[in-house]
């Protein structure tokens, strides 16, 4: 293995950070709090992103009664599920589906309350929109983080990519300043940021995809999801699939390009995925995904082979550094 720094792994994985900081393994609660999103609302559109599931994202999160989508219930049926395999376990409360600020601020303090009050939970992580971080919603993040100085508060971003053009074909609904503007506002309160890039998206060439990774570098963030692109059923992505407008990755290519992100990655990033996970029942493409662990052990040995690791291309320019 090229560099040992970060325990077996060629790279910052989210595993080992939190083992550095807690000492064991902590375990993640995918949670749905009933929240919409303003790009299936009608506030910035009604069809969502191209690819969005029908359970906007957050397919793995536990299922909700409409009415009452009771946080501090999933937790516990969070923990049960894990409890069966494990003692003494700690979890981080993720707030999955749709995008977890975009509802009023008293009820969202009502959710984050419950996660953070509970004894087992180390900290919570809110997927979001970076549209959706009002002054309002910032304000009541501050105040969580002076309540519970003991636990964190992330905010995780779907940014998706750098380029326009795409982004306006996955309809994502807001420029690339917006996202700008939004990581300053969460680094003035030191709200560590984790963002999501989507691997594969149609039209993008690798080179496309690494100039979002070192866009990326230059704004110390704290962690990123690097995900496969993913044609789930009921979507417009699916119609484009089946006219043949783009092709899914090939295992192999998708290795081929994560290693190159990784290389090219600061160091100090943490990585929280490399894969993504494709819910079965609606996944159309590429089947190869739903083999987690073996698309994670290949990742791993062609990482070993080559001896390539996190940020071994890594180059602290500045050159964007807008923060
Ligand atoms: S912002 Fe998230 S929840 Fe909303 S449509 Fe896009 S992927 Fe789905």
């Amino acid at each position: 293995m090229g560099v040992k720094k970060w325990g077996t792994k060629p790279y910052y994985s989210l595993d080992y950070y939190f083992k550095s900081i807690y000492g064991q393994k902590i375990y993640k609660i995918a949670l749905n709090a009933g929240t919409t999103c303003p790009n299936r609302d009608g506030v910035i559109d009604t069809r969502g992103c191209i690819f969005c599931s029908e359970g906007g994202s957050g397919d793995f999160a536990e299922k909700i009664n409409e009415e009452n989508p009771d946080i501090k219930m999933q937790i516990e049926a969070g923990k049960l599920r894990i409890q069966s395999k494990i003692t003494g376990g700690k979890y981080v409360a993720y707030f999955q589906a749709y995008t977890g600020t975009y509802a009023p601020v008293d009820y969202l303090r009502g959710i984050y309350t419950d996660a953070l009050s509970d004894e087992d939970i180390v900290g919570i992580s809110i997927a979001t929109r970076p549209d959706c971080l009002s002054e309002d919603v910032l304000a009541l993040l501050a105040d969580l983080q002076a309540d519970y100085p003991d636990k964190f508060i992330w905010i995780e971003l779907g940014l998706q990519t750098i380029h326009r053009k795409t982004a306006v074909y996955i309809r994502r609904g807001y420029e690339l300043t917006v996202f700008e503007d939004a990581v300053r506002k969460l680094r003035s309160l030191q709200i560590p940021i984790i963002v999501h890039v989507i691997l594969g998206l149609p039209g993008e060439s690798v080179d496309d995809m690494l100039a979002t990774i070192e866009y990326l570098n230059t704004f110390q963030i704290f962690g990123i999801k690097l995900q496969l692109l993913h044609v789930l059923k009921n979507t417009d992505l699916a119609a484009d699939y089946y006219d043949k407008k783009f092709d899914a990755l090939s295992m192999d290519e998708y290795i081929d390009i994560v290693i190159r992100c990784l290389t090219h990655l600061s160091p100090d990033i943490v990585i929280h995925r490399v894969t993504g996970d494709g819910p079965r029942n609606i996944l159309i493409a590429p089947l190869w995904s739903t083999d987690k662990k073996v698309v994670l052990n290949t990742l791993l040995k062609e990482m070993e082979d080559g001896k390539y690791y996190q940020g071994m291309n890594y180059e602290n320019s500045g050159f964007f550094n807008v923060i």
